[in-house]
């Protein structure tokens, strides 16, 4: 147990299982997916592994544990496997958020963190974002409570360097700070080498943007031993089969591969810089996104009227219909053709608003 786990989960009993011995017509921008489907590997471990689905999966995920180790160059025992990202951001809220420590995250940041809160019934504080939409470390210096912080932040896709990762963790040596990691893949730096000096850090990264598994629901958390196993103890007491045997031979086939997944990353980063110019050269705004999506808006045409104008031509970003928000849209960056089927419709949709 760390020092930080929360007095409610003291004297958790974790159960303990039975041992195991061991109509696609729409250009999709919306939920910054990767245009690449599973590699044939991947595909044909899942298959296997699909005969032998009588039986339970690892509930330790060793072999996944042992290849994410081997990949990032930590212990085994700094891993732990989930359903998806949000599970390992939901499991960090139940352990290090309760009455005494609220959790504090940007105000512009993923949508699913207040939901957590709340969920979890505890407080949260939103810090402002800069006027140029990024994050000031020192806004989060003793912040008081636990730290969640996506890098690079969603939806601007505005990263912070893994230094100034490090001065935000120097800064709360009594608090955790969760950094989610995940769209990191797509040009930030990775806080995971800290996880080795900083034992409030928890680095929260996925398999479903940057490894085409969006529908596998895998994700992951590296972090030191002691925060690990206040994870584990929650994991172990709500669904110690969280992740199925098809996601854990999926992951491993994955990270045999790895190299391709970072190919597709690269491909993803150069038509980001394509839109981007393009749509810079139409007049658009757009932060300097490190992400796998842009979050833009043009000075001649609500961010609204856009979304619902692209989506009458079967081109679907996101829009969320906040008054703080109207101008914006984040765009997912996909494959080179859905790029120009994404300006074309953009700059018909300009041409129709005398723009
Ligand atoms: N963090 C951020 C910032 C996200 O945008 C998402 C995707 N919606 C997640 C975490 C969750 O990803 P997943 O559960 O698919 O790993």
């Amino acid at each position: 147990m760390s020092r930080f786990l929360s007095n409610k989960y003291a004297s958790l009993e974790p159960y303990t299982p039975g041992e195991q011995p061991k109509t696609r017509v729409l250009t999709k921008l919306n939920t910054n997916e990767s245009p690449f489907p599973p590699m044939p590997e991947v595909i044909e471990a899942v298959k296997k592994e699909a005969e032998i689905l009588q039986l339970y999966p690892d509930p330790d995920c060793t072999e996944l544990r042992k290849a994410l180790a081997a990949r990032f160059e930590v212990d085994t025992d700094m891993i732990i496997c989930n359903n998806g990202s949000d599970e390992t951001l939901y499991f960090a809220f139940l352990a290090y958020c309760d009455a005494g420590t609220p959790a504090v995250f940007p105000k512009l940041s993923y949508g699913f963190y207040p939901v957590f809160a709340d969920i979890t019934g505890i407080s949260f504080r939103e810090i402002p974002l800069k006027s140029d939409l990024s994050i000031d470390p020192q806004d989060y210096y003793d912040a008081g409570g636990t730290v969640f912080i996506a890098n690079p932040n969603a939806p601007t896709g505005i990263p912070l360097s893994r230094n100034q990762i490090e001065d935000i963790l120097k800064h709360n040596p009594g608090n955790v700070v969760v950094v989610d990691e995940a769209y990191v893949d797509f040009g930030t730096e990775s806080a995971v080498p800290l996880t080795k000096l900083y034992d409030n850090l928890l680095v929260v990264q996925t398999f479903s943007k940057s490894r085409s598994m969006a529908g596998m629901r895998l994700g992951y958390g590296i972090a030191s031993p002691e925060i690990i196993s206040d994870l584990n103890a929650l994991r172990y007491s709500t669904n110690p089969y969280n992740i199925d045997r098809l996601a854990i031979a999926a992951g491993v086939a994955s990270l045999e591969n790895d190299e391709v997944n970072k190919d597709h990353c690269r491909t993803v980063m150069e038509n980001r810089e394509y839109t981007v110019e393009q749509l810079k050269a139409l007049g658009f705004e757009m932060t300097d996104s490190t992400a796998n999506f842009i979050f833009v808006r043009h000075p001649g045409i609500g961010g609204d009227v856009l979304f619902q104008k692209l989506r009458e031509r079967g081109v679907i970003i996101r829009h969320w219909f906040k008054p703080e928000l109207n101008d914006y849209n984040r765009i997912t960056i996909g494959s080179r053709e859905q790029m120009d089927i994404l300006l074309t419709e953009v700059k018909d949709v300009l041409k129709e608003a005398g723009i």
